[in-house]
């Protein structure tokens, strides 16, 4: 008999795409500054909990606060 496939959904498509939790949406990807950046900011990162909303994170070590977190405290819909 065969058992179902049991997988719970852990399958994320590991495409290169340039986010992160420090910045978010990295723009100008094309250029190869921008990656070389982007690629030495994520070897610097480490995993973290954010400090608002107790995600795990990938931050750079100065960092305690995810990407979105700032973004929303920026819009002002923190406290
Ligand atoms: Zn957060």
């Amino acid at each position: 008999m065969d058992s179902t496939t049991n997988n719970a959904g852990k399958d994320r498509t590991m495409i290169e795409e340039y986010r992160d939790d420090n910045f978010g949406c990295w723009h100008d990807t094309d250029e190869e500054e921008v990656r070389e950046f982007y690629h030495n900011v994520q070897s610097r990162s480490v995993w973290k909990i954010c400090s608002i909303c107790d995600e795990k994170v990938k931050l750079l070590p100065l960092y305690d606060k995810c990407n979105s977190c700032m973004d929303k405290m920026e819009r002002g819909q923190f406290i």
